[in-house]
Formats: structure tokens, C-alpha cells, sequence
């Protein structure tokens, strides 16, 4: 059964929910001209998004992360993505050297020994080429939900983060059961990974599947508490926040 039949129920609330979605991308847009990317993870948020973007023809770049360390299906979903709209995905990869550094100290499976080594780990793969990624931008876009985890429970739609840029969640009120009705309502393309019982994706090495009944994020480093599982990329760096 694939996630999309499995998932695709929208909440009562979805066409507004939409519609707002829609209104926070195109204000966005006008606002921050050609200085606003999409940092995709590829994900089923992110596609629709994605989506968004080119079916508005909103002037927002998009661009992804390859931590060297990815599904083979989430590699081959950015050409999918690149052929489907027509639109170039600038892909940002670790430096080669520094990678090659941290594994020669660490080992090809430090991020099993402790909280520190993994998140010098995402500190390598993930946060430095995100900071290349957002350079010269003054606002990127993610697809951060509440209902994701408990950590994400209060994201807003728009925050603005401590060095003034501004980060936008536009479907920080959707539902699992919303993201998969757009999906599946409008054709998105989605990583073959979510048929397989893997909601969220991140790194090979750090991403399994879940189980009926787990968590969203259960299969995100499954081995640490819960209260750790995040990679950097989105810790609070708000300076204040808006709706
Ligand atoms: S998610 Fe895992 S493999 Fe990816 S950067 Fe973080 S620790 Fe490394």
C-alpha cells in the first residue's frame, strides 16, 4: 500500500490551511525578491512545497543538502524534480577534505557512539553546507511541522532567526493526513522511501523505519532519547517570532 492511500486524508481545515500556505509563499516571495530559497530534505513537506513553488512560478530557489551519506531514492528524486518542473536544484555537498578529516579521527560510525560525535557529525554533512546554502539569502523556507514532534510543537509560520534572517514554516499547521491529500490530489513527485514506512528521511546511516504505532520521528537516531533529536539545522535561533 503506498503512503499516499495509506495517509491521504485532509483535515477539516485543509483548504484553508492552503490557501494560507499559498498567501505565506507569494507575500514571501515579492518580499525577499531572488533572496529566498527552499532548503529541501526532500521530504514528503518539502515536495509539496516544491510543488507550490513551481505551480505559483514563485521566484524562490531551491536547493538540498547531499550529506554524502543519502538513500540512494532521495539522490535520484533531485533530477526527478529538475525533469518534472523544469527547475534547477542547487545541491550542497560537505568539503570532501573535511569529511575525510572527520572520519579518519572518528571512524564511519562515530555518530553510534555518542550525542557529541553525531552532532559533530551533522555539524560536518549539514550545518556548514546549509550556512554556504543560505548565504546572501535574507529568508529560507522549510517544511517544519507542529505535529512532527514535541520539540516542533510551537513552530511558527515565520520566525526571524538571531542574525535577521527569516526562516518560513508555511505548513507548520498542516497534518500528515494534508501533506499526503496534496500529494496525492496533484500528482507530486515523493522519495519511494515513504511507501516503505519511512516518514521522515535524513541520512542513511541515522534513518530506519518505523513500526505501526511508532512515533513520527522514531526511526530518526533511534538509539538516543528523544529530547536529542535534532541535527542543528532547526534549533532555536529565534529572535522573535510572528505568525
Ligand atoms: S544524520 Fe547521521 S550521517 Fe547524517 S550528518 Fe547527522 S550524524 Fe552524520
Amino acid at each position: 500500500m503506498s503512503a499516499a492511500s495509506l495517509h491521504a486524508r485532509p483535515s477539516d481545515t485543509y483548504a484553508a490551511k492552503l490557501a494560507h500556505t499559498e498567501a505565506v509563499l507569494a507575500s514571501a516571495a515579492a518580499v525577499h525578491d531572488s533572496h529566498i530559497v527552499q532548503a529541501t530534505s526532500l521530504g514528503a513537506e518539502d515536495m509539496v512545497i516544491t510543488d507550490l513553488i513551481a505551480r505559483w512560478h514563485l521566484p524562490i530557489a531551491i536547493g538540498t543538502l547531499d550529506t554524502g551519506v543519502l538513500h540512494a531514492q532521495t539522490r535520484t528524486l533531485v533530477a526527478h524534480i529538475e525533469a518534472e518542473y523544469g527547475l534547477p536544484v542547487q545541491v550542497v555537498q560537505p568539503p570532501r577534505e573535511a569529511v575525510i578529516r572527520f572520519i579518519t579521527q572518528h571512524g564511519d560510525r562515530a555518530m553510534y557512539q555518542s550525542i557529541e560525535l553525531r552532532k559533530a557529525c551533522c555539524a560536518v554533512r549539514k550545518l556548514e553546507p546549509l550556512s554556504r546554502l543560505l548565504a546572501g539569502k535574507s529568508a529560507w523556507v522549510t517544511g517544519l511541522r507542529r505535529e512532527q514532534s514535541g520539540q516542533r510543537a510551537a513552530v511558527p509560520f515565520s520566525e526571524r532567526e538571531a542574525n535577521g534572517r527569516i526562516k518560513l514554516n508555511p505548513l507548520a499547521d498542516w497534518t500528515w493526513g494534508d501533506v499526503w491529500h496534496y500529494i496525492a490530489e496533484n500528482d507530486v513527485p515523493y522519495n519511494p522511501l515513504h511507501d516503505q514506512f519511512f516518514p521522515s528521511i535524513g541520512c542513511a546511516p541515522c534513518t530506519r523505519a518505523i513500526s505501526l504505532g511508532e512515533d513520527f520521528r522514531a526511526g530518526r537516531w533511534w538509539w538516543e532519547d528523544e529530547t536529542a533529536k535534532e541535527c542543528g539545522l532547526h534549533v532555536d535561533r529565534r529572535e522573535e517570532a510572528t505568525t
